[in-house]
């Protein structure tokens, strides 16, 4: 372990800010967590478990597959069934199920389905395969946007005409914003690390001030989380609403200004539906025209499908911070990270699935309530 490492999982470090989070609790707090990695890591190192009862952590939209639409997943499977298309894919998507089943289901129909380990990867295999109509799945935030953007100017340069974006890009923010001005109440945002990265600190600034809610951008390991939680608790006592950067490390007030460049280069912002928050103006990122050639949605044709959605899956309302996976009468029995059978238990970072993978079970409507509590020594 580095010592940076060994310093961000410091066990006295924690214990000592575990106390000073327990003294700083003025009131029941929501705090919710708008960043899969965070998600991830919450349960990972059990800090749910850790904090006093006062506050409840809740998980956002911030995993990027679990916020893809059924009907993109459905676009997607039917490109995939087209003779002479390959399906350059991350992994992560294979098994998220869309109306007319998954990507692993249609490979398994015969579909050309591969997986790539970034969009440059995709547009090698459309180089391998000049007979072949090569289409990369564009899904993720400010993150990954920025790399698909690099892989379409890259197309465009080397005039490659057998590669196509199929765009499902999204824009944290603006999902910060709805969730803000709707139905829950948030008493604070452990802000995203890995989008805030791209997109700067500055740019929550309106939730602090137009809605007042304290936002900390925060690192991934125990030691952020727990600093980051603090932050915000000593910002609610001081009825203070403000945007601060614990991940100062790695995030700056504007954020990475050449990758925003590249991504608005090639993307425009669009308005976008989500999976669990439904359309979100201004939310979405769809290639401009002046790379319609490389666009999917332009060259393939597609029709829409009938929903068949499981009824009794809870996702949309664990995404939007409503329900907790203990809730869904589905967790754990017919729904696994085997055998999943809505987008939350997909991913690594979906809640369902980092529930299930670090056994918080729950069986109420808070996740407090369910709590294994370890005393911290004093
Ligand atoms: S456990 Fe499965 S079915 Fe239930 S909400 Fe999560 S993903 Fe949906």
């Amino acid at each position: 372990m580095t010592k940076e490492l060994q310093t961000y999982r410091n066990a006295d470090l924690a214990k000592s800010l575990l106390r000073q989070i327990e003294k700083e609790v003025s009131r029941p707090l929501r705090i919710m967590e708008v960043c899969g990695g965070h998600t991830m890591a919450i349960h990972k190192y059990g800090i749910n478990n850790l904090l006093p009862d006062d506050i409840q952590l809740i998980s956002g939209p911030g995993c990027p597959v679990c916020v893809t639409p059924v009907a993109y997943m459905d676009i997607l499977l039917q490109i995939a069934m087209q003779p002479d298309v390959i399906i350059a894919s991350y992994g992560d998507l294979m098994r998220v199920p869309g109306n007319l089943g998954n990507l692993e289901a249609v490979r398994a129909k015969g579909a050309d389905v591969r997986l790539v380990i970034s969009p440059l990867d995709a547009l090698k295999k459309a180089k391998e395969n000049p007979g072949k109509k090569v289409v990369f799945p564009a899904i993720g935030f400010e993150t990954t946007a920025p790399g698909t953007a690099v892989a379409l100017l890259k197309a465009r340069e080397m005039d490659v005409d057998n590669f196509f974006v199929l765009a499902s890009h999204r824009t944290m923010p603006e999902a910060m914003q709805k969730l803000a001005s709707g139905k829950i109440n948030i008493d604070g945002f452990i802000g995203p690390g890995h989008v805030s990265c791209i997109t700067g600190s500055d740019v929550y600034g309106f939730l602090a001030s137009k809605y007042g809610i304290p936002v900390v951008i925060s690192g991934f390991e125990p030691i952020d989380l727990l600093m980051s939680l603090l932050m915000i608790l000593k910002q609610a006592r001081l009825s203070k609403a403000v945007v601060e950067n614990q991940y100062d490390r790695a995030v700056k007030p504007a954020g990475n200004v050449q990758a925003q460049k590249i991504m608005y280069s090639v993307f425009e912002s669009c308005d976008a539906e989500w999976r669990g928050l439904g359309k979100i103006n201004g939310s979405g990122l769809e290639i401009r025209e002046s790379f319609g050639k490389w666009n999917a949605l332009q060259h393939f044709k597609t029709s829409p499908v009938a929903s068949n959605e499981d009824k009794r899956c809870i996702c949309g309302k664990i995404l939007t911070g409503l329900k907790d996976p203990g809730q869904c009468p589905l967790f754990g029995a017919q729904c696994t990270p085997e055998q999943p059978v809505g987008a939350c238990m997909v991913s690594h970072e979906g809640t369902c699935n980092a529930w299930y993978r670090f056994k918080f079970m729950s069986n109420g409507n808070n996740t407090s309530t369910s709590r294994q509590r370890r005393k911290i020594n004093a």
